[in-house]
């Protein structure tokens, strides 16, 4: 077997992991990301030209995996966690402007790729564990219903979401509180920065875990990243087979996931052009991107609101992937789109086309418009990460009709919901996790 590849943090300072042992702990012990020591180079001819998601997935990761404790389940872990397509659908009448739906999971946005992969992986990692693990995911929409759909029902792990009061859609609201079981949802009097302040305080905090091992699911994890990898592999690989040029994206953003899935992917050598960010008003990347040093700050609200960032969590990645600045600047690009114009495009693209959009793939269509108007033809694949109908509230007065829901999201709204209340305070949570603690936690088998 090949050797293992080493998974170093960013910031140096603590010793590089195996894969299972990064997947495992989510952050490095040094509060930086865990990153491949490099990126495994393939080429198309590697793939299989009839393979499904989960076979092209297999193929992609298997350098990453290779060495590892869990490589010779890596074909069963895709297989598990990829049950659903991808599709790369080309616009009527609008040759070569498409869109990668990646909405066709469990809980109708991408996050249901990652959540799920990474279940899978814990799964496999905790076979021979007793003690019991709390995941804790602090969410601004998506992340929450994806991680808790994704580790539902399974046994010795519970998971307990905290979002922001108020500050979710109705569908999400519902789809975070749906679960039960083993799935709790904490509804948190603040914004999501609050939410995440909190989990880092329980997850930092010694004498707690000591009574209730803690652990997260946020989106630093490799284990939801890489997987994130695989549809622009098949996408593109797909193109490729058909056009014999690369295809271009543009990918919605806000922690920086999504899109340095995409920025790896054509650093392995697939056949991927140019990529685009879309933000929201929330403008930390498009400034750093036009040439201003990176400065995080507070996140502004707006209807993208699992783009609400402003402090993009993957930023040390992008860096450890391309360290110098002007380069970066050159193999990326940035750009901020507002409420108004997410509104607009959603609205235009309804009644001229028929197309229905999320107001997170609307940024990303904004963008496509503006190029398209100053006459750009190369073959721009749109990142569609939400379906529209988990945005009913913003959508559907815009186009003036219902969305159809999908049939895996109507499930989850028949069920009844609920979501306990909880102030923005540190101690707060601390206590509700110690008063389940006594109460006997992960019960659920
Ligand atoms: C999470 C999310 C995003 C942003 O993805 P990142 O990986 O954080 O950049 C965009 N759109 C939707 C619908 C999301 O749920």
């Amino acid at each position: 077997m090949s050797e293992a590849l080493r998974y170093p943090s960013t910031r140096g300072a603590s010793p590089a992991a195996t894969l299972s042992e990064a997947i495992a702990a989510g952050i490095a012990p040094d509060g930086g990301l865990y990153v491949p020591e490099y990126l495994p180079k393939l080429s198309p001819e590697h793939f299989d030209p009839n393979g499904t998601l989960a076979d092209t997935a297999t193929t992609l990761l298997a350098p990453f995996f290779a060495g590892d404790t869990l490589e010779s389940e890596l074909p069963a872990i895709c297989a598990e966690a990829l049950t659903f397509h991808t599709p790369l659908r080309e616009l009527p009448q609008h040759p070569k402007t498409l869109v990668l739906e990646l909405f066709h999971g469990p809980t109708a946005a991408f996050k249901d790729v990652g959540a799920r992969f990474l279940a899978a992986c814990m799964r496999r990692l905790r076979k021979n564990t007793t003690q019991p693990l709390t995941i804790l995911v602090a969410t601004s929409g998506d992340t929450g219903a994806a991680v808790g759909a994704a580790f539902h029902r399974q046994p010795g792990i519970d998971v307990v979401i905290l979002y922001p009061d108020g500050r979710v859609s109705p569908r999400q609201a519902h789809q975070l509180g749906c679960f039960g079981d083993n799935v709790r949802a904490l509804r948190v009097e603040g914004r999501f920065d609050d939410c995440q302040r909190m989990v880092k305080a329980a997850l930092n905090d010694t004498a707690l875990q000591r009574q209730l091992p803690l652990s997260s699911a946020n989106s630093i994890s490799l284990g939801r990243l890489l997987p994130q990898m695989s549809y622009y592999a098949h996408a593109s690989l797909a193109w490729w087979r058909q056009h014999h040029e690369p295809l271009n994206l543009i990918v919605p953003t806000g922690n920086l996931g999504n899109a340095l899935a995409a920025l790896w992917v054509r650093s392995m050598g697939l056949p991927i052009g140019e990529i685009r960010l879309a933000c929201n008003a929330n403008a930390t990347l498009p400034d750093f991107f036009a040439g201003h040093d990176y400065t995080p700050r507070h996140a502004v609200a707006t209807l993208a609101n699992a783009m609400d960032v402003g402090a993009p969590s993957n930023f040390e990645r992008l860096l450890w992937t391309i360290p110098n600045a002007a380069e970066l600047r050159s193999q990326l690009q940035a750009h901020s789109v507002d409420d108004r114009t997410i509104c607009s495009t959603i609205a235009l693209h309804a009644h001229e086309h028929g197309e229905v959009f999320c107001p997170h793939t609307a940024t990303a269509m904004h963008l496509l418009d503006q190029m398209r108007a100053a006459g750009d033809t190369l073959p721009w694949a749109v990142v569609a990460t939400a379906h529209p109908a988990k945005f009913e509230s913003v959508v559907e007065p815009l186009i003036g009709q219902p969305v159809e829901v999908p049939m895996a999201l109507t499930a989850m709204l028949q069920r009844p919901a609920s979501a306990e209340p909880m102030a923005a305070e540190d101690g707060a949570l601390r206590q509700w996790l110690l008063n389940r603690a006594t109460q006997g936690v992960a019960v659920f088998s």
